[in-house]
């Protein structure tokens, strides 16, 4: 079988894939870009039907190419956002192959030997763009044996799909808590199991939240801060953009349950940890007004007090009384929907660069083995590394380190 030779090799066209390569192509540095399904297959297929992105159209997309058709403070659909990078690629006539499933990586002297659904491939450098959310996870919490109906956030689309009946969600970061609301409004009965969260507010004096991360330099923090690296953010563009109360979503008739813990002769139980894990919520979402007052005092902007942000309502029952246990059956839940989140799986990569929970060492998306990189993944450099607009900057400087290695002496 013939081997194809390329200088530098991407594996996946997300949106990290195609920012990769629109940054090659500028530097003239030729490449492939395989991917396994179609361009920005995630936007299309692992996304609920309503779902609309985080940010508003002028903030999450990529510097070389706007939202034309979109109101800058709208929230794209997420079709439109597939709809997007397929433009990207257009625009950058950049050489994207679909359908061609990479399914292991073995370094070789001079670079890699790719082996793929269509055949092998060597390539002097690799770029891993295979997505920061790529398996999803289910704590093994409820046997399949229970008779409850399972789904993992990745496998929802609709609330039609479900059985009748309630529903506990597990999980409240961006997806748990839309996908909550979501059933809530289509008259389900919802329980919504909260753990620690940020949740930043919508808008705050007239402006974003994304706006005020890059204006306070949250988006450019490099290094986590210890203990907050798996805080999820609950934000949500549903509905125009509103922040996550959750208060008002307990006042409109959702439950809300502390962690999840264990599941018993068909009861759920849970940590007493709600009131604790809203209360770092409200000073996630209050400290960011403060940081805001202060950067505006500081600066002297001229964006319109609201002092009404700053109050948060009185704690609802389910704050006060906690719910610690919920008898699936008497309560009408026929549905557990876990918005658990995802692990990485690099298992096609055969290098000894990852640590027990799959993760590649790497610094700044440069791992210790020359030639192989790594776009997309979570804090790859900083907080907004996963995002939309913080990958185009990720893959701007992989493209410089790949022509700069072109030209270092061996
Ligand atoms: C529900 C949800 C909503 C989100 N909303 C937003 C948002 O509004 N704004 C924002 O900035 N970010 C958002 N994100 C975060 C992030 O932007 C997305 O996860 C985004 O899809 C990541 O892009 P990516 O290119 O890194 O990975 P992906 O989009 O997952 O792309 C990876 C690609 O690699 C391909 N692939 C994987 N393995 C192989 C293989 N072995 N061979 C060949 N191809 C392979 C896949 O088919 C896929 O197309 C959201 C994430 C989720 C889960």
């Amino acid at each position: 079988m013939s081997v194809e030779k390329v200088d530098t090799l991407v594996i996946g066209a997300g949106q990290a894939g195609v920012a990769m390569s629109e940054h090659l192509g500028r530097r003239g540095l030729s490449h492939l870009v395989v991917e396994k399904n179609r361009i920005a297959e995630s936007w299309r297929t692992a996304r609920w039907d309503s779902l609309v992105a985080n940010g508003p159209a002028w903030h999450d997309r990529f510097p070389s190419l706007n939202f034309d058709d979109l109101d800058p403070d709208a929230f794209a659909h997420h079709d439109r956002v597939a709809q997007y990078f397929e433009d990207c690629v257009a625009q950058n006539k950049s050489p994207v192959r679909c359908g061609v499933t990479v399914t292991s990586l073995t370094p070789q002297p001079g670079g890699f030997r790719v082996e793929t659904s269509q055949g092998v491939i060597e390539a002097k450098n690799v770029v891993a763009a295979t997505g920061p959310f790529q398996k999803p996870i289910i704590p093994p919490v409820v046997p399949a044996s229970s008779g409850i109906h399972q789904l993992h956030s990745h496998g929802y689309k609709t609330p039609g799909q479900l059985p009748e009946g309630g529903v506990l969600v597990v999980g409240a970061g961006s997806s748990g808590v839309q996908i909550a609301d979501e059933l809530r409004r289509a008259g389900r009965k919802v329980w919504l199991s909260v753990g620690p969260h940020d949740r930043p507010p919508r808008r705050y004096r007239g402006k974003d939240f994304v706006w005020w991360l890059g204006a306070l330099g949250i988006w450019d923090t490099t290094t986590p801060a210890p203990g907050t690296e798996h805080v999820t953010i609950a934000v949500s563009g549903a509905h125009g953009g509103q922040t996550v109360d959750f208060r008002r979503l307990a006042g409109a008739g959702m439950g809300l349950v502390g962690m999840t813990a264990r599941f018993e002769n068909g009861v759920m139980h849970f940590a007493a940890d709600l009131a604790k894990n809203v209360a770092m919520g409200d000073a996630n979402y209050l400290g960011l007004l403060q940081q805001a007052d202060a950067h505006v005092a500081k600066h002297g902007l001229d964006l319109p007090p609201e002092p009404g942000a700053h109050l948060i309502g009185a704690d609802p029952g389910c704050l006060t009384d906690p719910v610690l246990a919920l008898d699936l059956a008497k309560e009408g839940i026929t549905t557990i929907l876990w918005a658990t989140g995802y692990a990485l799986d690099f298992s096609w990569i055969k290098a000894d660069i990852f640590d027990e929970r799959g993760r590649p060492q790497h610094k700044n998306g440069v791992s210790p083995v020359p030639g192989l990189y790594f776009l997309g993944l979570p804090w790859l450099s900083r907080r907004g590394s996963s995002f939309i607009w913080g990958v185009w900057h990720d893959a701007d400087s992989l493209a410089g380190h790949i022509a700069a290695a072109r030209v270092t002496p061996a």
